[in-house]
C-alpha cells in the first residue's frame, strides 16, 4: 500500500490549483511511516487522491511530482520531464546554440521537478538536489539524462553537498554520476570562462545573467566600469567586449578573483584595462573616489548573493540593498549607469525597487530607470508557483 499524507479538512484548495507543494501545517495526519524523501500520496479529508510527491522534513512537507494518480515515478518518468525541459531550451534558442553552450536544463518547480537543477556547461551537466528525494533519485535522473540526450551530455557532475538539509546527514553529496575530468571551459555569447563545478558556488557559475550581461554590453563603450560582487567575473569580461576603458572587478572571496584573472585573460589576453580586488564590498564602496573625481566610475554593477535566505531575515536585507545602492548611487559619476539586482527569493519586485527608490531619495540625485530586468527563459516560473520568481534588476541612469 502506498505511503500517505491525509490533509485537514479544507487544505486541498492550493493542490486543486496546482501549487506544488505542501506545507507541513496543512497535513492531519501521516499512514505508512515514510522516510524523509520517500514518495507519497497526498490526500483530501475525505480520501480523495490530489497528488504525488517527495516528502520531506520542514515546513514544505511535499514536494509534488505530480497530480496524475496513474502517473508512475519510473524511469520513463523521469526521461519525459527531461526531454520536455530540453525541447524548452530549443524553444528558446539556446539548446544547440552556435556561441552559447551554457544553460539552465531544469529549473525545479519551472520545470514540473520540484528540488533539482540542472546546468549544462558543454558536455557537462551540473546536478544539483534541495530535497532528500531528489536526492534518493540521484541516480535514476542521472541514467535518464543520459539517455535522453546521448550526444549533449557526456559527464555529470553531482553537487549537492551545500544543497541539501544539512540534518538529512546524507552521504555521497559530490561526485560524478557519469564520465568525469571534463574540459571546463564554457561558452556564453561567444565570450569563454573556466567553470569551477568543484569547489564553486551553486553549479560553478551564475546562468542566469546571461541576457543582463548581453545589455551591459550595450552600456560599456568608453565607460569607467566597476563589476562589484564579481564573482568570476561574468559582466567583467562582457563589459571589455563592449569597449569599456577599465574594468575593475571585486569580491571578497579570493578564489572568484582569481577565476576572474583567469577568464579575462582567456578572452583578453594582456589587456591591461582589467584589474580585480579581493576586497569586502562595503569598503571597497567607502574607500572608492567621489563623483567629482575624474577616477569616478561611470558604470557599476551590483549584484550581491541574496541577502534574505528566508522571510524572517527581510528587514536586514532590505537594509542591505537600500545601504549598498546608496553609496553606489551617491558615488556614481554624472551620467553614470546602475546595473542593480537582488537574487534573494523572498524580496519581491516592488520591495526591492523600494529600497532602491529610498537609496536615490538619501542623494538627492535624479534617477531614471532605464529597464527593468529579471531572470531569462531557462528559468521558467510555473505559473501556479509564483514562488519561482526571484531575480529582478533595475537599471538607472543618474544624472
Ligand atoms: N555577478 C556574479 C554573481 C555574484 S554572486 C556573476 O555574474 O557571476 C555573489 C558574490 O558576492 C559571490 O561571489 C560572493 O563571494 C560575493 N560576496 C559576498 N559577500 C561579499 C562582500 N561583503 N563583499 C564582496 N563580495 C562579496
Amino acid at each position: 500500500m502506498n505511503k500517505k499524507v491525509v490533509l485537514k479538512h479544507g487544505k486541498e484548495e492550493s493542490l486543486r490549483r496546482y501549487h506544488p507543494w505542501v506545507y507541513s501545517g496543512a497535513i492531519h495526519h501521516i499512514e505508512g511511516q515514510p522516510d524523509e524523501g520517500d514518495l507519497v500520496d497526498v490526500m483530501s479529508a475525505d480520501g480523495t487522491f490530489l497528488a504525488k510527491g517527495h516528502i520531506q522534513i520542514g515546513s514544505i512537507a511535499v514536494r509534488v511530482l505530480s497530480f496524475d494518480k496513474n502517473e508512475d515515478i519510473d524511469a520513463s518518468f523521469w526521461q519525459r520531464r527531461l526531454k520536455t525541459a530540453y525541447e524548452v531550451r530549443q524553444a528558446i534558442g539556446l539548446a544547440g546554440s552556435a556561441d552559447t553552450d551554457s544553460f539552465r536544463l531544469v529549473h525545479g518547480e519551472g520545470d514540473g521537478l520540484p528540488g533539482l537543477v540542472i546546468d549544462v556547461y558543454g558536455s557537462t551537466a551540473v546536478m544539483q538536489a534541495h530535497s532528500v528525494g531528489m536526492h534518493t533519485c540521484r541516480h535514476e535522473i542521472a541514467k535518464a539524462l543520459a539517455e535522453v540526450l546521448p550526444d549533449l551530455v557526456k559527464n555529470i557532475y553531482y553537487k549537492s553537498e551545500t544543497t541539501l538539509p544539512y540534518k538529512a546527514n546524507l552521504s555521497d553529496s559530490n561526485g560524478y554520476l557519469l564520465g568525469g575530468a571534463a574540459e571546463d571551459v564554457a561558452r556564453e555569447n561567444g565570450l569563454r570562462f573556466h567553470v569551477d563545478w568543484m569547489g564553486g558556488q551553486k553549479t560553478g557559475f551564475f546562468v542566469d545573467q546571461r541576457e543582463n550581461r548581453a545589455l551591459l554590453e550595450k552600456y560599456s563603450r568608453g565607460r569607467r566600469v566597476l563589476n562589484m560582487f564579481c564573482y568570476t567575473g561574468g559582466f567583467s569580461f562582457y563589459a571589455m567586449r563592449g569597449g569599456a576603458s577599465l574594468v575593475h572587478s571585486v569580491d571578497s572571496s579570493a578564489r572568484a578573483i582569481d577565476i576572474t584573472r583567469a577568464n579575462v585573460e582567456l578572452n583578453f589576453p594582456g589587456d591591461a584595462r582589467h584589474e580585480a580586488f579581493a576586497v569586502d564590498a562595503f569598503d571597497f564602496l567607502e574607500k572608492m573616489p567621489p563623483r567629482e573625481s575624474a577616477e569616478a566610475y561611470d558604470l557599476i554593477i551590483l549584484d550581491p548573493p541574496a541577502f534574505a535566505k528566508h522571510r524572517d531575515a527581510l528587514h536586514n536585507a532590505l537594509q542591505g540593498y537600500r545601504k549598498l545602492n546608496a553609496k553606489a548611487i551617491q558615488k556614481i559619476k554624472p551620467g553614470g549607469i546602475l546595473f542593480t539586482f537582488s537574487c534573494s527569493q523572498a524580496v519581491n519586485k516592488d520591495q526591492f525597487r523600494t529600497s532602491v527608490f529610498t537609496a536615490a531619495a538619501i542623494s538627492g540625485r535624479k534617477v531614471r530607470i532605464l529597464h527593468q530586468l529579471h531572470q531569462p527563459a531557462d528559468h521558467p516560473i510555473n505559473i501556479y508557483h509564483p514562488e519561482g520568481e526571484y531575480l529582478k534588476g533595475l537599471v538607472l541612469y543618474v544624472e
